[in-house]
């Protein structure tokens, strides 16, 4: 075991508490923990990292779906604390799949050397608060009991798949797989009947790979979602050059953004301007492909009629790429956009003129049953020789409720959260003394460029550890006040946005059962980096420390 530099004070019923076996554990090696561990480590604390995956990269080692790749442009999606790594690193497309990612994390695992402090296959099972010893109490599937001054859940936001529950499953005699957990080896679809469940970004990612090597492709749609052309290509060296001898100047102008990404927010609203600027902007964006809708209008995510402004454009390109005026009419969306995610393509729309590929609308025919051949629904049978259930996850709540995480007085983050989540800056838990949640329900996290997203909260929360530590209080908790006074700011900004008006992961919806509330923060990027900043200046207001 490691020695810890945190725990040798703690008393215990008058006695001094043994030290506990290292300073901190840190769930998870995604970018979000191995990063937390290189910073960790950098402060001369011990710390052990656990990973339920055989290799690091989180998110980007399980979804290894055809087609995965990011949807944030990939020089904007990595590491900006050593200006080193982010000059060695070269990617070669605009958006980098999901095989280049990885290997990147691989990279940074390796250029750190952290490896040596991760083990891997080992999924925390349960965390405790030991009141008296002021120690986490840590156990993991694999036998291992560990206890650690700080426990930090580094365990990403989509990472809890959302397990199919369809009556028949196990009878099905065919082969089936989820997007987020995909196997290792490649799945051939080479003549086989294919059925997708699912059409957010992880499906319409993979629908126009699966239907190029499948003979049939069904895709079975519950709602439809906007995508715009990702326009991936090559990356053109001399303007990454570019950026690269600029990377400083690029990535402060991204934490200027709502979403910490490099795309422009347009500072007028739709209102201010003609309808030939409008179109001439929303033509502007189209072309250009990524995600840089989101701001094609400074009020497109909190005012209605601007949102209509766009959606409307956005379902003419649809009927424009479809040439079956029926499929167009169910392809196209009638919620906000913006308020489920925007998903990227390549050639989603025209993949449904191919003549192997169908739309089966089950918006109001709920899959009935896997059937042993196939899919029931409607009253119809689809036989099937494959399933790819791209029905996503259990979002930002998911992971950190899997574990059986208990505070103060054996009280549990389940029974806490009954009601939905409660979290002073989506960083730290009233009741659950120096737990850290990294990019945790009413941060910004998924409504970001997570990387730099990440990095805020492992930086402040680093900081917030050496703050307590150099005052010899390493016992830091939220304080109610401070998490009720959050929380309702955090629902009033997300009150007069467009997010609580449509059924998406973002509020919980897509989990029967789930509690709906607008989970990430709404409020952007600048105004919640203000606010961390402002919390630690005065000395991590909302906090106490104690011995
Ligand atoms: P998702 O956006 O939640 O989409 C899941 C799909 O499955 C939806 O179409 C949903 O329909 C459908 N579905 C869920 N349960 C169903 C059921 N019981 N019956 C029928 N249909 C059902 O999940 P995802 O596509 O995996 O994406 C999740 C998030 O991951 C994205 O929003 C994005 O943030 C991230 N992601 C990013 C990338 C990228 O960077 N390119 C790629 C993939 C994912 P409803 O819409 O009706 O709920």
């Amino acid at each position: 075991m490691s020695t810890s530099a945190t725990g040798s004070k703690t008393q215990n019923g008058g006695g001094v508490a043994a030290p506990p076996d290292v300073d901190a554990v840190v769930v998870g090696a995604g970018f979000a923990g191995l990063y937390m561990l290189h910073r960790l480590r950098g402060m001369g604390l011990s710390v052990r990292v656990f990973e339920r995956g055989s290799g690091v990269g989180g998110t980007w080692y399980w979804n290894r779906y055809p087609g995965a790749r990011c949807d944030t442009d990939s020089v904007e999606y990595s590491y900006e604390f050593s200006d080193e790594l982010q000059q060695e690193w070269r990617w070669t497309e605009r958006f980098a799949t999901q095989p280049e990612i990885l290997r990147y994390a691989e990279h940074v695992a390796d250029r750190l050397d952290l490896r040596r402090d991760i083990r891997f296959e080992s999924t925390v099972t349960e965390a405790a608060f030991d009141e008296a010893a002021g120690h986490w109490r840590v156990a993991t599937d694999n036998g291992v009991r560990i206890s650690a001054t700080y426990f930090i859940m580094a365990t990403g936001c989509l990472s809890a798949v959302n397990r199919p529950s369809f009556d028949g499953l196990d009878r099905f005699e065919g082969e089936w797989y989820h997007t987020g957990a995909w196997p290792h080896e490649k799945v051939s679809f080479a003549g086989k009947r294919v059925g997708i469940i699912g059409t957010g970004s992880s499906a319409i990612q993979s629908i126009p790979v699966i239907a190029a090597e499948a003979r049939h492709l069904t895709v079975f749609q519950r709602q439809a979602n906007y995508s715009i052309p990702a326009r991936n290509a090559p990356l053109d060296a001399a303007k990454y050059a570019a950026i690269r001898e600029q990377y400083g100047e690029w990535r402060r102008r991204g934490k200027e953004n709502p979403a910490g990404c490099w795309w422009v927010l347009n500072p007028a609203t739709a209102e201010e301007l003609s309808e030939e600027e409008r179109r001439r902007e929303l033509e502007a964006r189209w072309q250009k492909g990524g995600l840089s809708m989101y701001g094609v209008f400074n009020d497109v995510l909190v005012n209605p009629a601007a949102n209509d402004v766009a959606t409307d454009f956005i379902r003419s390109k649809i009927r424009a790429q479809v040439h079956d005026p029926r499929v167009a009419a169910l392809l196209s969306p009638h919620s906000f956009i913006g308020c489920k995610r925007i998903c990227l393509d390549t050639d989603y729309y025209a993949t449904f003129n191919r003549p192997n590929v169908t739309l089966v609308d089950i918006s109001n025919a709920p899959i009935e049953e896997i059937t042993r051949t196939g899919v029931r629904t409607g009253g119809s049978d689809f036989e099937l020789d494959t399933i790819v259930f791209a029905i996503g996850f259990d979002a930002m709540t998911g992971p950190l409720l899997r574990v059986d995480i208990r505070g103060r007085e054996g009280q549990t983050l389940k029974a806490k959260w009954t009601d939905g989540p409660r979290s002073y800056l989506g960083l730290a838990v009233e009741g659950f003394p120096n737990l850290f949640t990294i990019t945790g329900p009413s941060s910004p996290s998924v409504l970001t460029n997570m990387i730099p997203a990440i990095e805020q909260h492992v930086e402040w929360i680093a900081d917030c550890i050496a703050h307590a530590l150099a005052r010899g209080r390493p016992r830091i908790k939220a304080t109610r006040a401070a998490e009720d006074a959050w929380i309702s700011h955090h629902d009033e900004v997300a009150a007069g946005t467009v997010f609580p008006g449509c059924n998406s992961w973002y509020v919980g919806a897509n989990i029967p059962g789930k509690p709906r509330r607008v989970t990430p923060y709404t409020g952007g990027f600048p105004a919640y980096i203000e606010k961390c900043e402002e919390v630690a200046a005065n000395g991590y207001e909302g906090f106490t420390l104690a011995v």
